[in-house]
């Protein structure tokens, strides 16, 4: 019985995010994360929005030379976790603090997780399993991300 609990407790929810839009191996990735941390993700944008960073929907607000149809569905944005709200802009909510510490290591531990952008830092793989380093951190970037996880994946096809 208690299996089954941490199960469910580890499953991916949406907030607003279509999580049918996410690649099979993205979805494979957020239940990694779940079941290591855990912890349940509310992803509130998979496809939807505008974003910087092309694998959401394979296009680039800011860099539209990044625009690659093949990398559609290789992101997710993450507002609550087991139903805590992370924060808001610029703001952390010091209620989840460890909730998000939890998320972020678990996430940072799984090979196919390319970029991990939350409310306590960036970190990036240099390649499927490859080493994780710091990026920057600071500024709107970082008040942009006290409300939200940005978490990216490697596509089947980068994975080898
Ligand atoms: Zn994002």
């Amino acid at each position: 019985m208690a299996a089954l609990t941490q199960v469910a407790r580890s499953m991916p929810y949406s907030t607003g995010g279509n999580l049918s839009n996410l690649r099979p191996e993205a979805r494979a990735d957020l239940m990694r994360i779940g079941l290591r941390s855990g912890h349940a993700v509310g992803v509130y944008q998979t496809t939807e929005g505008a974003h910087n960073d092309p694998r959401h929907n394979g296009t680039s607000a800011n860099h539209p030379e990044w625009n690659s149809a093949s990398l559609s569905g290789l992101g997710v944005d993450v507002n609550q976790i087991d139903g805590v709200d992370i924060g808001s802009y610029a703001n952390a909510n010091p209620e989840a603090a460890g909730l998000v510490e939890s998320v972020k290591n678990a996430a940072e531990s799984v090979s196919g997780v390319r970029t991990v952008l939350g409310p306590s830092g960036h970190t990036k793989s240099n390649q499927y399993g490859g080493a994780r380093t710091g990026r920057s951190f600071s500024g709107s970037l970082k008040d942009q991300h006290q409300s939200h996880f940005h978490i990216t994946f490697y596509r089947a096809t980068e994975r080898n």
